[in-house]
């Protein structure tokens, strides 16, 4: 770690579990998922792990499956949030008073929320939720979305790059982040699309598949303030897909950006205080 443009590394897609529901969480997913986690899903796994990766910081997305898992989640949230650990808290957005609840985590101190379309079955365009974007656009709440398509459902398009843009084409300040580079398993989407547009791209799950040549070339067309590291650890290991990611050979100027800028800069220069 001795280049400076490379000290501070923030992976912003991580995931972890309270202690004692780790093991069971985890055997339900790899299950589920029919995936491998490289960690047992505790958060002192997923320090060790950055410890060894050389990872600063990680942004650790919780998803409410159920609408009643928000009020628990947010309370391990503020648990776990530390100078390393920043929690994103998740709202069902069917469920009750999701704006009541999205007030709750910014009163929390905390940056954001994570959405997933496919375990919370909703479409990311869907008019109904509109007054819910409207609302966390304004409050400035950070929204990490899982995008494309997920291994553990069948292929309905829910949250693609066509729904990514009618949904930003509405709320344009929408401090919105969109995972897998764009949208996972529908590249020619993301070229079509997103590519090349100002809206936010993390990159974990994204490089196995696309390989280093595609890989390089979306995120060298895409613009270097809107490219964010991330993980999805521990369904990969951080170590490797780091290794991914600067194979790439982005050059400093773009690896500074990614791995540590645009991520500092959308979480704010110091990690937030929990009241
Ligand atoms: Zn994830």
């Amino acid at each position: 770690m001795n280049d400076p443009a490379l000290d501070g590394i923030i992976d912003f897609h991580a995931h972890a579990f309270p202690d004692a529901l780790a093991e069971r969480a985890i055997a339900h997913l790899e299950k589920e998922g029919n995936a491998k986690a490289f960690l047992d899903g505790k958060v002192s796994s997923l320090l060790a792990s950055m410890d060894s990766a050389g990872i600063e910081r990680a942004v650790v997305c919780s998803i409410a499956t159920k609408p009643d898992q928000f009020a628990p989640i947010l309370k391990w949230s503020r648990e776990i949030a530390s100078q390393r650990i920043v929690p994103l808290p998740s709202v069902h957005p069917k469920g009750p008073d999701p704006v009541g609840k999205a007030q709750l985590v910014a009163q929390a101190g905390l940056p954001g929320i994570k959405l997933h379309p496919y375990y919370q079955d909703f479409e990311l365009d869907d008019p109904t939720l509109f007054h819910f974007f409207r609302a966390l656009e304004q409050m400035g709440l950070l929204v990490v979305c899982h995008t494309g398509f997920d291994f553990a459902f069948p292929r309905d398009r829910r949250a693609d790059p066509v729904r990514i843009v009618r949904l930003l084409d509405k709320f344009p300040n929408l401090k919105f982040v969109a995972t897998h580079t764009g949208a996972w398993d529908d590249w020619d989407e993301v070229e079509r699309h997103l590519l090349g547009k100002p809206i936010y791209m993390e990159i974990s799950m994204s490089l196995e598949q696309l390989g280093p040549q595609r890989g390089r070339e979306f995120l060298t067309a895409h613009p270097p303030e809107y490219i964010l590291f991330g993980t999805d650890s521990p369904w990969t290991s951080q170590a490797e897909t780091l290794r991914l990611a600067r194979a790439l050979e982005l050059g400093s100027e773009r690896e500074r950006r990614l791995f540590w800028e645009n991520p500092r800069a959308l979480l704010g220069s110091q990690p937030r205080q929990v009241r």
